[in-house]
């Protein structure tokens, strides 16, 4: 892990000995990471899944994937690790939603030359939402007008401190193009599977989640499996959802049969007598599943909707838009779904109150009248001869996608009252101003509560009023630049605004929107 010593400070863990660096253990065996790259459309993800793959899977391999599977696996140093390969960000990709259910570990790659984007902002939701561990990857750093620094000042003002910055997740700066670092990358995911020690147990049936799945005209239904425990064979039952099936055929990623596969290998299995859903988790068994337990899978259901209808948010709840979403077909219909919960609403929320296919009707405007939500319908009739104009203004109706979810939006934050809070994160009194010029000053003080942070946004107050906002661009502790400075000690702060001009006595306040 030559070269990034310096930058990534977390404890290094000793690695288990035997030649795969994996041990089995009475509770189960190491079980290979599940990578998922996210990031911003253009940032390079596709490029550097086409590289880790170029890389890493012996040629004459490589050379045989002719289909798109959905996932790879690739050996690095004796050691798997399986990538999902879903990088499209076509308004509807499934990518997020599957890959934070499936994956252990992201990699967020920003370009260097862009930086911070909504969908990078996006993608750092659905991490934490997921509580995924995650590394950072500053890519196109092969380009003139890169600028780590920024993106780094940037993750900052967004939570996110790496490493070099003082603090705790790891960031590599590559190049997907040229290969630099990529190494390094796939060298921090493996220490990453280390400290987090994803346990599996291949004695078990198979069980995992859906990857992909398509209708092949000659040989039916195919779906794209990623297994995430024990073992599944030819000749196993499966089970998904709904779907349900007897395994006639597997594949490994590289179009190869195979007899069985175990934990985080993605294969492709057929056999399913209906088409299951994308992201549906699936089990296996040796013996037919009982058509008892659907039933009582389909109970558990209706017992799970009788209480999402009950508990329907009261109108007077803050900032908490109900949505109801009618669309032609199912796959439309879970289109808009997950396109609107990854929409960043910044002062509320969205509570999707019923998501299903078919036509507008009476119920639907009953329940959107006793719960204030907005209904949007793709592509359907909408079942009532005349509307009130609170019918109307909550219906967003039509026949283009990208249309509807515009104007949704629009309609959303209209509901959401505006509310801007800030919390505080620390004060520091200014006893010394060392340098002031154009666009910058650099002074020094005591932090006299919380803690001052670089990267976060500042304001300086003088005698009981706001003279100026910034943002904290260097800090200094006894010389040294460091990320976080605590409460008692002195730091020296550079900041990114020459006027007004600082005095001693001032007080600098940090504080972050939430
Ligand atoms: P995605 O939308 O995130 O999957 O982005 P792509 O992988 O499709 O990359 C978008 C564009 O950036 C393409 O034209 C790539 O060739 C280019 N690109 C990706 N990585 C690099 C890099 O490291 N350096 C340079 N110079 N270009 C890159």
């Amino acid at each position: 892990m030559a070269g990034i010593e310096n930058k990534n400070s977390i404890p290094r863990p000793t690695r288990p000995n035997d030649s795969s660096g994996r041990t089995e253990q009475s509770f189960g065996q190491a079980r290979p990471p599940v990578v998922v790259i996210m990031g911003h459309v253009d940032h390079g993800k596709t490029k550097l899944l086409d590289y880790i793959r170029k890389t890493n899977v012996a040629e004459h391999e490589a050379g045989g994937i002719t289909q798109h599977i959905g996932a790879y696996e690739i050996t690095y140093k004796s050691r798997k690790i399986t990538f999902l390969d879903t990088p499209g960000h076509e308004a509807f990709s499934k990518l997020r939603a599957r890959g934070a259910k499936a994956a252990d570990i992201a990699v967020l790659v920003v370009a260097a030359d862009d930086g911070v984007k909504p969908q990078t902002i996006e993608a750092l939701e659905h991490i934490k939402k997921a509580e995924l561990s995650f590394v950072v990857a500053i890519n196109k750093i092969d380009k003139p007008e890169a600028n780590p620094e920024k993106v780094k000042k940037e993750l900052a003002e967004n939570d996110v401190l790496v490493e070099s910055w003082g603090g705790k997740v790891p960031s590599v700066e590559i190049s997907a193009k040229q290969g630099t670092n990529v190494s390094q990358l796939l060298d921090l995911i493996e220490l990453l599977a280390d400290l987090n020690e994803f346990k599996a147990d291949s004695q078990k049936p198979g069980e995992g989640i859906i990857i992909e799945t398509n209708l092949d005209p000659r040989r039916g239904i195919v779906a794209s499996l990623l297994i995430l425990d024990g073992t599944i064979k030819i000749g196993n039952y499966i089970s998904s959802g709904e779907a349900t099936g007897k395994i006639k055929m597997l594949e490994d990623f590289l179009g190869n049969p195979v007899k069985d596969a175990t934990f985080s290998s993605p294969v492709l299995a057929i056999g399913f007598t209906k088409l299951p859903l994308i992201g549906e988790k699936f089990v296996t068994a040796e013996i037919p599943f009982s058509p008892a337990l659907k039933v009582a899978k389909k109970i558990g259901e209706f017992i799970e909707k009788s209480l999402e209808i009950e508990s329907i948010e009261p109108k007077e709840t803050p900032n908490l838009v109900n949505i109801i979403i009618k669309a032609d077909v199912q796959s439309s219909v879970e289109a808009l779904k997950e396109s609107l919960e990854k929409t960043p609403l910044e002062n509320g929320a969205i509570k999707i109150l019923k998501a299903e296919a078919g036509n507008v009707n009476e119920s639907d405007f009953k329940m959107a009248a006793l719960s204030d939500a907005l209904i949007l319908a793709f592509n359907v009739k909408i079942g009532a001869v005349s509307l009130t104009e609170k019918q109307k203004e909550n219906l967003v109706s039509g026949e283009i996608i990208y249309d509807i979810l515009d104007r949704t939006k629009i309609a959303i934050e209209k509901k959401i009252k505006p509310k801007v809070e800030r919390e505080e994160i620390g004060r520091l009194n200014v006893l010394a101003v060392f340098r002031q010029e154009k666009g910058r000053q650099v002074i020094g003080g005591k932090v006299i509560s919380g803690e001052i942070v670089k990267g976060v946004r500042m304001e300086v107050l003088r005698n009981d009023t706001i003279i100026g906002q910034g943002r904290i661009i260097s800090l200094q502790s006894e010389k040294k630049e460091i990320g976080k400075v605590e409460v008692s000690r002195e730091a020296g702060i550079g900041l990114d605004f020459g006027e007004p001009k600082i005095l001693v006595g001032d007080i600098i306040i940090l504080f972050r929107k939430t």
